[in-house]
């Protein structure tokens, strides 16, 4: 099947409206995440790239890696199942395969093989020497790395900048391996702000990885942020978790809580305290991955 038969649709996704959401500003909200239940957001468009890369090498099994939590494994397994390929995902932490998350239920039943290794193994994953091996062990496998962090799926991700309208004057996403709001800055105009928040602690430590990867002309008009991280990555507590409720209750949709939710969180307060100048027009993107819940 070729890569244009698509299994999500653009035709889904739209810009909605948050009035009131930060006073005095308009602000809206790009839902990337209406694209696919489980390969939804910017997963798709990091492994669209990838995906026919694999099929013009007539490769039959997508490998990936990722945690327990990973959205990125479960869109790959989905997208996999649906062009009729298999696929493989090495998941970090051995602890992993005694009590299955959702996400890993998830990605069996699309019939995912999982291959569980303790950490210190898994971080070989990019050594080339490990990749090769594996390459050996599955010679139909195309190896795509832990979030789709290559090439293809940086490409891949620019393409969320055609649905970016150029009256927005800030731009913000959430931000894991960085791989998205690369994508993302190397193919907006220039003079959108790229504002990428870290769900991390010390987050800030992607910096001089994406400023590696932009091209020459933008490396300017961005900033990252990991100061709304509620403890670390994966970490909730009950403030956020209200503000999730709240943010459904007022909007209608979900947010989820790895990502979004602090984004959203972290956009109020900068506006809060006076960091958008008044005129100021922001479009956040919702990154999906409530596939897991
Ligand atoms: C994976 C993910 C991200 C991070 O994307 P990167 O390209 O790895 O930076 C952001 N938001 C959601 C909802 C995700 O699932």
């Amino acid at each position: 099947m070729a890569i244009t038969d698509s299994l999500v649709s653009s035709g889904n996704v739209y810009i909605q409206e948050l009035p009131g959401f930060l006073p005095g500003l308009d602000c809206a909200m790009l839902r990337l995440d209406l694209l696919h239940p489980q390969v939804s957001g910017n997963k798709w468009y990091k492994l669209k790239h990838n995906i026919s890369a694999a099929q013009q090498q007539g490769k039959t099994m997508l490998l990936s890696f990722g945690g327990a939590y990973s959205n990125h494994l479960l869109a790959l397994a989905a997208a996999a199942a649906h062009y009729g390929m298999s696929s493989r995902g090495i998941v970090r932490g051995l602890y992993a395969e005694r009590a299955l998350t959702p996400v890993l239920q998830q990605c069996r039943e699309y019939g995912m093989q999982l291959e569980f290794l303790e950490r210190q193994a898994y971080d070989q994953k990019t050594d080339p020497g490990y990749t090769a091996q594996l390459s050996s062990r599955y010679p139909d496998a195309f190896i795509i790395p832990e979030g789709g962090a290559n090439a293809a799926g940086r490409a891949g991700a620019g393409e969320i900048a055609e649905l970016v309208p150029s009256v927005f004057t800030h731009i913000a996403v959430s931000v894991g391996t960085g791989t998205t709001f690369i994508g993302l800055r190397n193919a907006l105009p220039s003079g959108q702000q790229l504002l990428g928040f870290v769900p991390m602690k010390g987050g800030r430590y992607l910096e001089p990885e994406i400023r590696a990867c932009l091209l020459p002309g933008k490396q300017v008009h961005w900033s990252l942020t990991d100061d709304w991280h509620f403890g670390g990555f994966g970490k909730t507590d009950p403030e956020l978790l209200s503000y999730l409720h709240s943010f459904e209750q007022q909007y209608g949709f979900r947010l989820d809580k790895v990502y979004t939710a602090k984004m959203m969180y972290g956009l109020q307060r900068i506006a809060g305290s006076g960091g958008f100048p008044s005129g100021s027009r922001i479009l956040a993107i919702h990154t999906g991955g409530l596939g897991g819940n």
